[in-house]
């Protein structure tokens, strides 16, 4: 999976009535040569699926994941607005009648230091190397008493969830209840 992103769009004059609105994005082969061929626009191949908000009738939010996520991240404001209304109009602009939004937002998940990713995930090399959940969540332990303690989704079992991550929590909290 990689990298994630979410892009939204917001429209005074949302265009898509009356239908849950939820469209997955496929290119066909000789544009996606195309367009890995170009360094400007590759980015948008990361473009997966384009679904409305819930609760939110004037949002669209479109998903963006893999090695493009911090490419696309790095594009500047303007071009990255514009690229992105192009995307819309070539995937939908067919079908609908398209307005234009008035504020467009992404995610920077990637390439801000202080989240640097989104949330864990297991790879081929993870399961190569045997490496499991549990091995992030041992405490670093000193005379036999833990004095750091690892929480969080990527330490569970149910990796890349809230419950997972509220789970890892309790693990820790109960660790140091036994151990008072
Ligand atoms: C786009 C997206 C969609 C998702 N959808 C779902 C879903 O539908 N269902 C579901 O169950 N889960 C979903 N998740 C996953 C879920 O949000 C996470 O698994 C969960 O929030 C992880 O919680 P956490 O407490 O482990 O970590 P986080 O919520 O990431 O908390 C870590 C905190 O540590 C802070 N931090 C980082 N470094 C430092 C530092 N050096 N000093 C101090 N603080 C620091 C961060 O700012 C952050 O606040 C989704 C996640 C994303 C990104």
């Amino acid at each position: 999976m990689g990298h994630v992103a979410k892009i939204y769009l917001y429209y005074e004059d949302p265009w898509w009535h009356d239908e849950i609105f939820v469209k997955f994005i496929l290119w066909n082969d000789e544009k996606r040569k195309q367009m890995e061929a170009d360094p400007a626009k590759r980015w948008l191949l990361g473009y997966y699926t384009a679904v409305e908000v819930e609760h939110k009738p004037k949002v669209l939010c479109l998903w963006m994941t893999g090695p493009y996520v911090t490419e696309m991240e790095q594009v500047p404001e303007e071009e990255f607005n514009n690229k992105t209304l192009h995307f819309v109009n070539q995937f939908f602009g067919k079908s609908y009648n398209l307005t234009q939004p008035s504020i467009i937002k992404r995610t920077m998940w990637n390439t801000n230091d202080n989240f640097r990713g989104t949330y864990s995930y297991r790879s081929i090399t993870s399961d190569s190397k045997n490496a499991q959940n549990k091995d992030l969540a041992e405490p670093i332990m000193k005379n036999d008493r833990p004095v750091v303690l690892f929480a969080g989704e990527a330490t569970d079992e149910h990796f890349s969830t809230v419950h997972g991550a509220i789970h890892s929590g309790w693990r820790e909290a109960d660790r140091l209840i036994k151990l008072y």
